[in-house]
């Protein structure tokens, strides 16, 4: 049992050790499927970051040069502790972002157990360059941790995203500060126990909850910190780089989307249907990589559509404790507000509500909670507002186009780059289109299946650098090139 599961106010982590926010200020934690405040984080500050930073840099020349097996010892450990507690932190998962329990079950705490278990082997396999050269000796690259490292991560997946990036940051070396965001803290204050019981050694991970624009902006200025891998809106990741940039920080950042779902009539059909449901709808259409623009080709426009709504339609808004639960709740009232806020916006631009488009409102428990219809609306043009704006909740579009050129003069149309996926039997067709699609990954015949080993992230306004595998390893340690002279 995690002792501190039932706490309702939540902790900072620091050198080790559980404390309050160092002004004894708390912000208030909501439960968006009850719409009340259930717990309470600190309210963290600039002292609290630089406390965390102090700890941190004591920690750094012990972690950064225990022996890899040791330091794959304590990653594994993680590891194994998420997942002891597995059923402790879906709840928790659930309870904070109103997402499904079974998805919070299924998907978010394995990964986050996953995303341990992958850099703490990685980091034993992880190497580097050497280069001969004729007359002159041998180059080779050394690659050492940078020091202390910020990470700061969104509330759609809280526990995932939070470990995606604090794993390799500590397999590669480094001391951590992080912060959760502050709506969805609580996966992050239970994973400071799981610290304390893997005995990570005191400042090596520390956690400072707080508001963005105190705690985030903290660990961005903080002249020690000497690297930030922010995953979030585009808008918050170019505040952070005009802070950074003059301070010669490097910056890994994740960053919003807006991606096609291309469907082909020579798809397989069946498939694509209930893929692009779920790609549209998991999670509350509150994932980077969820398709929110559904390009079909005109010839079984009708019939996709159909059977397309026809699955929508039967997806279950419900109580997230539910095991039968599709959709949970919004994760915030403001949120919901700018969702509906677009769903207006589309009928403006000429949009028609196929289905959805309006608040839920449930019974029982759940009667004040924040909840939305899955919502797809046809006719409004690719480059309209509704189209080329990040909405990240419950609502998608869906078009017809007539031929290759054009679907993908329509998916490469909008300022982001992250994830578009294609429907289509033409291996040519999938092989050129890959390669001519602006974004950073495309999926074919498929969608968010993943290899923790491959290159994630995005183009254009959706982000700056990579994660995952030996791309994360190298972000989080410097390159020293080093030069051996000798003459054969
Ligand atoms: P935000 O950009 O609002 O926040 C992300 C994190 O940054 C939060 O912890 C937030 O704290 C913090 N923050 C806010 N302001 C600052 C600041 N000035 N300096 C430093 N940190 C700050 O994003 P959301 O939490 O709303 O997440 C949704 C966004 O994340 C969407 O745009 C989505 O596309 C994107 N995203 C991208 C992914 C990718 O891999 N490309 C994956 C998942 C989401 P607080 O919460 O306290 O404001």
């Amino acid at each position: 049992m995690l002792l501190h599961a039932s706490d309702t106010h939540f902790s900072n982590f620091i050198n080790g050790k559980l404390l309050p926010a160092a002004s004894g200020d708390y912000l208030p934690v909501y439960n968006p499927a009850i719409g009340e405040v259930y717990a309470y984080a600190p309210a963290s500050d600039s002292n609290d970051v630089a406390h965390a930073v102090t700890a941190a840099k004591a920690a750094f020349g012990a972690w950064a040069n225990l022996p890899l097996d040791r330091r794959a010892a304590y990653l594994i450990k993680m590891a194994d502790l998420i997942e002891e507690h597995l059923e402790q932190f879906a709840l928790a998962e659930s309870e904070d972002n109103g997402k499904p329990l079974s998805l919070a079950r299924s998907v978010d705490i394995p990964r986050a157990a996953a995303n341990f278990r992958f850099f703490g082997t990685a980091l034993l396999h992880f190497s580097s360059e050497a280069h001969y050269t004729e007359g002159m000796g041998i180059n080779y690259t050394l690659r050492r941790p940078i020091g202390v490292v910020g990470c700061i991560s969104p509330w759609n997946l809280p526990l995932y995203l939070f470990t995606w990036k604090i794993a390799p940051a500590l397999a590669a070396g480094n001391c951590v500060v992080a912060k959760p965001s502050e709506i969805t803290p609580r996966t992050a204050f239970l994973l400071s126990e799981i610290a304390q019981k893997a005995q990570l050694p005191p400042g090596v991970l520390n956690i400072v909850h707080g508001y963005g624009t105190k705690v985030g902006q903290a660990i961005v200025e903080h002249p020690q910190i000497k690297a930030i891998s922010f995953t979030g809106g585009t808008r918050t990741g170019a505040e952070i780089a005009r802070t950074a940039a003059p301070m010669f920080k490097k910056l890994s950042l994740e960053l919003g989307g807006k991606n096609p779902s291309i469907i082909f009539a020579d798809c397989d059909f069946d498939k694509a249907v209930a893929t692009t449901v779920r790609s549209s709808f998991t999670n509350q259409g509150e994932i980077c990589l969820c398709g929110s623009r559904i390009l079909v080709e005109k010839s079984i426009y009708q019939k996709f559509k159909n059977a397309f709504i026809e699955q929508v339609k039967a997806l279950n808004v419900a109580d997230p404790l539910n095991e039968t639960t599709n959709l949970g709740a919004i994760v915030s009232a403001e949120h919901l507000q700018k969702v509906l806020s677009y769903i207006q916006l589309a009928k403006t631009e000429g949009g028609t509500i196929l289905c959805g488009g309006e608040q839920l409102h449930l019974t029982d428990r759940c009667k004040n909670g924040w909840f939305l219809s899955p919502t797809v609306i046809e006719g409004l043009p690719h480059d309209c507002r509704t189209n080329q704006e990040e909405i990240f909740g419950p609502v998608v579009t869906i078009m017809p186009f007539d031929t290759d050129q054009q679907a993908l003069d329509y998916a490469n149309s909008t300022e982001y780059g992250l994830a578009a996926n294609i429907w289509t039997q033409n291996l040519d067709r999938a092989h050129k289109m890959a390669n001519l699609l602006a974004f950073g990954i495309v999926w074919v015949n498929c969608w968010m299946m993943r290899d923790l080993r491959t290159p994630f992230g995005g183009v254009k306004s959706s982000g700056v650098g990579r994660e995952g595998g030996w791309e994360a390893l190298r972000f989080f340690t410097e390159p020293k090139n080093v030069l051996i002279s000798y003459k054969i």
